[in-house]
């Protein structure tokens, strides 16, 4: 990252007002607008993302009708502010009981499956099939032409659960090209379930280019006193470029912060503000601003679809002016594999 262009600033000359040679060349770097890069992801698992948690078979606020509620939603504000998104999906999600029945019999046998599925397969058996199937979501997210679909997983099993080895995850990313396949889909980035990294050497060999890296500490295992510190630091600074391996590992994001539990004493203005400040860091430095969070979110928690709003109305704001570009997760990777994601201005 040139945090010498960040910090660059119109204005600054010395006392007696002659502007030193470092100090015009910093102008020069700070009058040439910097584009920045802005990346935003979905994770579209319904309740498959929260599969080993028993309080999924019952009531619960998530359901079929407030899942197309959401994404709904989020369609019309992007399709509005005309940005384009990565949906990571689950495969299960993005299918039908029928689709779940076949993968059951087929690997349900395998010891991790059985406790994956068990919570599911009782929701099932008392006919509840509230918020774990959304089977025309691909044809949604394809309709307007622009937002592309990834992986977030066959079944959202955690690739870093104990005894899940190379073979099962393999297994896991054959069957996702195939079922994606029967939709139109080829897949090209991967969103790790529960950003639990693995076996990254296997996605070229399943044609994907890039993953969302994860960014520990403020993932739901970090520390909640350095989740909450993070989320009030209104200095938050965009990401760097992604090194130019194979896959790409795309910047870990940001979390929109979700107003939920302890996350909702983190005023909305300050959201926003944190906001403004990485996209404005990206902007005059070229960095990646990513953006990303549940479309559910938008069901749990109060006003999330407003949140959500403004920030991606701050971001048209400044495609509009030219100052920002947006890409989806697997033009990035195309662009840093290729080394034209550099703006030409920097
Ligand atoms: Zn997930």
């Amino acid at each position: 990252m040139n945090d010498d262009a960040v910090g660059a600033g119109v204005g600054e000359t010395s006392q007696d007002g002659v502007i030193s040679r470092k100090e015009a060349l910093f102008v020069a770097v700070d009058r040439a607008p910097v584009t920045g890069r802005f990346l935003l992801s979905f994770d579209c698992e319904g309740k498959w993302g929260m599969a080993d948690d028993p309080s999924v078979i019952g009531q619960h606020p998530i359901s079929n009708t407030s899942i197309r509620w959401a994404y709904e939603l989020i369609f019309k504000i992007l399709d509005q502010y005309e940005v384009p998104a990565t949906f990571g999906v689950v495969g299960l999600f993005a299918s039908d009981y029928e689709r779940f029945r076949l993968i059951d019999d087929e690997l349900g046998w395998e010891g991790l499956y059985e406790d994956w599925f068990r919570f599911p397969k009782e929701a099932f058996r008392e006919r509840n099939f509230e918020g774990w199937f959304f089977p025309d979501l691909v044809n949604r997210i394809r309709t307007r032409g622009f937002h592309e679909v990834s992986s977030h997983g066959l079944t959202h099993l955690p690739f870093q659960t104990p005894l899940v080895s190379e073979k099962l995850v393999e297994c896991e990313m054959r069957r996702m090209n195939e079922l994606m396949k029967t939709k139109g889909v080829t897949l090209r980035t991967m969103i790790y379930p529960r950003n639990q990294i693995a076996y990254t050497d296997l996605l070229p060999k399943y044609g994907l280019q890039g993953f969302r890296e994860c960014d520990l500490q403020n993932t739901a295992y970090g520390s909640k006193f350095a989740i909450l510190r993070d989320e009030l630091n209104l200095l938050k600074r965009s990401e760097a470029e992604s090194k130019r391996t194979y896959p790409v590992p795309i910047a870990s994001g940001i979390f929109l912060n979700w107003r939920h539990g302890p996350r909702r004493l983190i005023p909305r203005r300050a959201t926003l503000q944190r906001w403004n400040h990485v996209l404005d860091h990206a902007q005059k430095s070229g960095g990646v601003a990513h953006l990303w969070l549940h479309p559910h979110n938008l069901i749990t928690a109060r006003d999330q679809a407003d949140l959500f709003e403004r920030c991606i109305e701050m971001v048209a704001q400044r495609v509009k002016n030219k100052v920002m570009t947006v890409m989806t997760l697997a033009e990035y990777c195309t662009s840093v594999s290729n080394g034209t994601s550099k703006s030409e201005n920097i």
